[in-house]
């Protein structure tokens, strides 16, 4: 007997199976894909790990995070700095001094607020922002918004910026120095050597069958569920289907070329290109290998948004009003599974990070243990 089915080898499972096989736990975790992972799998190829699901990113506050990820592999010192594409203009993300000089050719923070508050004054925003049209048009005024967020984010969502939640848009920091960096965290990299041998090194000593869906699994032999996937499909899409957005990916390796796009990422903002961003993964680990060789070749990805349909991999949720009202009704249900717990971004319709993926996770775990002992 087992004590603990964990479906999903994501990042979410992962923390849960080490977490509750170090508190002497017995898990099986199981994967439909046949890798673990789920989507911070890297590839390797031509020395070069591929970020298959899209670029991942690691970065945090959380410095308990941090440090436990830090546990299972080293990393290094990337810092993400996007490049945004417009037509024939190029800008630097996200929206920071760099950004407004070359929009505007001012060069302080005072000019560059005075356009700001000037055009948002013009867009008369009443009150707080109710979507993600208006918060954008408050934050950075409309030249920013057309040119680098109102199309991305039509081509990545798929409906108007007005149909969209606000909170979108605050996930991008906007800053009055000339700062590059992505992120606000305090923490960030990418592990050395990739994604898939972090989580190969959390797993260790762990049961992991991949290749296995759910519904393959007799649950007479578990004591309790993690379900990791879409929470909609679990209950057979009883009550309809969740919105979710899927990303198709285009992955190149560019014999011979050693630098394509002199970036990690750069973001296409136009309608007219179909793709809304590339990666060109080598540079996340700087071009290198692991002994600190230059690399030879190139790997691209170009990545569609679209929307999902079953057969689809579901990447983001859509997290307007409409689905987060659906979702509750499936919180129930969820809820209602005495003998299964719903995690992870796909199991709780969360536009969750990897970091708070892992917070979550952490936290978790210890509810599980908890109640176990209760028991
Ligand atoms: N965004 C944008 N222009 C950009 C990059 C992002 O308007 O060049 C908006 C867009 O709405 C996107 C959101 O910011 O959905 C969050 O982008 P981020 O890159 O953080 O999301 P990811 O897809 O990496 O999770």
């Amino acid at each position: 007997m087992y004590d603990f089915l964990i479906v999903g080898a994501g990042l979410t499972g992962t923390v849960l199976a080490r977490e509750l096989t170090d508190a002497g736990k017995k898990c099986l975790v199981i994967d439909r894909r046949d890798h673990i992972a789920g989507n911070c799998y890297t590839q390797n190829i031509s020395g070069i790990n591929v970020h298959k699901y899209g670029a991942h990113i690691f970065h945090t506050d959380d410095e308990q995070v941090w440090n436990y990820v830090g546990r299972f592999a080293k990393f290094n010192n990337y810092i993400n700095s996007p490049i945004a594409i417009f037509h024939d203009e190029i800008y630097n993300l996200p929206f920071n001094m760099n950004t407004f000089a070359k929009m505007w050719n001012v060069a302080t923070p005072a000019q560059a607020r005075e356009i700001i508050e000037k055009q948002k004054a013009e867009a008369a925003i009443d009150g707080e922002p109710k979507n993600l049209e208006e918060q954008a048009l408050s934050l950075v005024g409309k030249d920013i918004f057309e040119k680098l967020i109102k199309e991305y984010t039509e081509k990545q969502w798929g409906r108007d910026c007005k149909e969209l939640p606000a909170d979108i848009i605050k996930r991008l920091p906007v800053r009055y120095t000339y700062d590059n960096n992505y992120f606000n965290h305090r923490f960030q990299g990418i592990p050395e050597g990739g994604y898939t041998a972090m989580v190969e090194k959390m797993l260790d000593g762990i049961e992991v069958k991949t290749g296995v869906s759910f519904s393959q699994v007799d649950l007479s032999g578990f004591k309790h569920v993690i379900y990791t996937g879409p929470v909609d499909e679990y209950f057979d899409f009883r009550l309809g289907q969740l919105e979710w957005r899927s990303v198709r990916f285009e992955t190149e390796l560019l014999e011979g070329e050693p630098n394509w796009q002199g970036n990690a990422v750069v973001n296409y903002t136009s309608h007219d290109v179909p793709y809304t961003r590339i990666i060109e993964h080598k540079h996340f680990e700087f071009g290198k290998d692991s002994n600190g060789n230059e690399l030879p070749d190139t790997v691209i990805s170009r990545e569609y948004s679209a929307a999902w349909k079953p057969g689809d991999e579901p990447y983001y949720p859509v997290n307007d009003e409409k689905n987060n009202a659906f979702y509750a009704e499936y919180a129930k249900l969820a809820e209602s599974e005495e003998k299964v717990t719903f995690a992870g971004r796909l199991g709780t319709y969360k536009y969750y990070d990897m970091a708070p993926c892992i917070r979550a996770a952490l936290d978790l775990a210890e509810k599980l243990l908890q109640k176990q002992e209760q028991k």
